[in-house]
């Protein structure tokens, strides 16, 4: 096949234009394109519930501590200033 915008030759398999950069519009193209976003974006799986539980467990302590540093320097800031 053909690039639509520069007419270089590519490979069958080609996604994108190697010298122009032109995303080929084979009808299968578009179609690795998504499935390769999907895999990009697909939400963390977790193999089983505890796992889920500590991994949320682990985001709120990480939260927990940036609140105290900030609470902590808050309090430093304004007692340096007052
Ligand atoms: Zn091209």
């Amino acid at each position: 096949m053909y690039c639509a915008k520069c007419e270089l030759q590519l490979d069958e398999d080609a996604l994108f234009c190697k010298r122009c950069g032109t995303a080929v519009d084979a009808p299968d193209a578009t179609e690795k394109i998504a499935t390769k976003k999907k895999s990009i974006f697909a939400p963390v799986m977790f193999a089983t519930q505890e796992e889920a539980n500590r991994y949320r467990i682990k985001k709120g302590i990480v939260v927990i501590i940036t609140l105290a540093i900030l609470c902590g320097g808050l309090y430093i800031l304004s007692r340096t200033l007052g």
